[in-house]
């Protein structure tokens, strides 16, 4: 009996794919390792998460005995701008042209983009004359909240389906990436904006420079462009690791938004510290001929970012350690309670948790499964990993000892949840900032 037909089970069928199924036909995507704010050719290893998967390709069953394509997680950071960064392996016209979330199916997320408007509108005194643009407006959930208040606005949106949900509310939006090119033709169509806004966007571009120019492009000479995006300093000091994915190509502190914006022609002016995605800035930038003096709020940002040490390049180099110790305590205790007889499963199966789950090398012998409520995902595979995704209620009917918590973010939130556990007097494993069982 051939090996392949003895691993696959006497009903499973094992055949070899071609060259073409496993896209090893296709040419690499051209991997200059310059950097691609400033083009030094001098980029200094941050954090090497070794090579995984897409972390949202979750495996259907099927799968599980075919190969899956990995691509390099390693982020360096450039000795001259200090921008911390990932190659382009895998491009936003791959992820984004047929784009499976909508924003309004978080109801928090849609406050927040309300609390937003209501911010932004008072803070600016934008009015029904003023025009508003969001760039990647995904379903216009936070768009329809400045059409609620009769203000012009657009959305500038790339997956078109999305786009789609959003015209549907009555939200008017353009499909299209922004580019220098697309920037100028909003402002010939529509005239200047009074505010560009942008939300967890801006990491997700490869060409920051050209995106930068089509906002101000886009934005009045006297306007403002708003930019919520993570900030570096709290994924270095919470030691967030697992936020970093390969769709997610910078890492910003302050200083390098600063001179990511520069590079188009914009200027910080203020800063907001948020709680969002574990730890996010809110940038206000403005044309840099009219931007004045940066607030006291970025000088402090600075400075709190220079005493972490992320003002030189040297200054990151102990990140790497604080990460790997991440994972020696969770492994640790993983194989612990493997000898120990304990069963270990996992809570939520969120695209970050793969990055989590493929660094540490955690497979289903160390845990079992892990549950999501996600309906999409029951049935699949973790990639890379091939952890089983089941619906949450196994986990009451297993009653395991240990549950491992992916999305740790949310602990307030799931310790909550999560409370009936303690019936059986299961534990809650935290794996992020450092281990913690409650
Ligand atoms: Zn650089």
């Amino acid at each position: 009996m051939p090996a392949a037909s003895l691993r696959a089970g006497p009903t499973m069928e094992v055949r070899v794919l071609t060259k073409t199924e496993l896209r090893l036909d296709e040419s690499p995507v051209p991997l200059a390792l310059t950097c691609r704010l400033c083009g030094s050719g001098y980029l200094r290893s941050f954090l090497d998460l070794g090579a995984t998967p897409p972390c949202e390709l979750f495996l259907p069953a099927e799968a599980v005995e075919r190969p899956e394509m990995t691509y390099p997680l390693h982020v360096r950071v450039c000795e001259s701008c200090l921008l911390a960064q990932l190659p382009p392996l895998i491009t936003p016209e791959e992820t984004f042209t047929e784009y499976a979330y909508f924003s309004s199916f978080s109801t928090s997320w849609v406050e927040h983009a309300r609390r937003f408007v209501e911010g932004a509108v008072e803070r600016l005194g934008l009015c029904p004359e003023s025009f508003v643009v969001e760039v990647a407006s995904n379903d216009g959930y936070l768009l329809q909240h400045v059409v609620g208040r009769g203000i012009r606005c657009l959305g500038v949106e790339p997956s078109r389906n999305v786009g789609e949900a959003a015209r549907e509310k009555g939200v008017p939006t353009l499909t299209a990436f922004l580019t220098p090119e697309t920037g100028a033709a909003v402002r010939a169509e529509h005239g200047p904006a009074d505010l560009v806004a942008l939300n967890n966007v801006y990491a997700h571009i490869p060409d920051v420079v050209g995106f930068t120019k089509g906002l101000r492009s886009m934005v009045a000479d006297d306007g403002w462009v708003s930019i919520e995006v993570q900030h570096l300093l709290t994924l270095v000091q919470r030691t967030q690791f697992d936020t970093i994915y390969h769709e997610h190509f910078q890492y910003y502190t302050v200083l390098t938004a600063q001179r990511a914006l520069a590079s188009g022609g914009l200027t910080l002016v203020d800063v907001e510290l948020l709680d969002t995605h574990g730890g996010s800035v809110r940038l206000w930038a403005r044309p840099s001929e009219v931007a004045g003096e940066p607030s006291q709020a970025v000088r402090d940002v600075l400075a709190a970012e220079a005493a972490a040490g992320l003002h030189t390049a040297a200054g990151h180099d102990g990140f790497a350690t604080a990460v790997s110790r991440v994972r020696d305590d969770l492994v640790a205790f993983l194989i612990e309670a493997r000898r120990a007889g304990k069963s270990v499963v996992g809570y939520g199966a969120p695209g970050k948790g793969n990055t989590l789950l493929n660094y540490c090398g955690i497979r289903p012998d160390l845990l079992a499964y892990t549950v999501d409520r996600n309906p999409y995902k029951h049935g699949r595979f973790t990639p890379g990993t091939r952890i089983p995704v089941l619906p949450p209620e196994q986990i009451a009917a297993d009653r395991p000892d240990y549950i491992l918590v992916l999305p740790w973010n949310l602990r307030t939130e799931l310790t909550e949840q999560l409370a009936y556990v303690r019936e059986w007097g299961g534990r809650l494993v935290f794996p992020i900032p450092t281990l913690d069982v409650v």
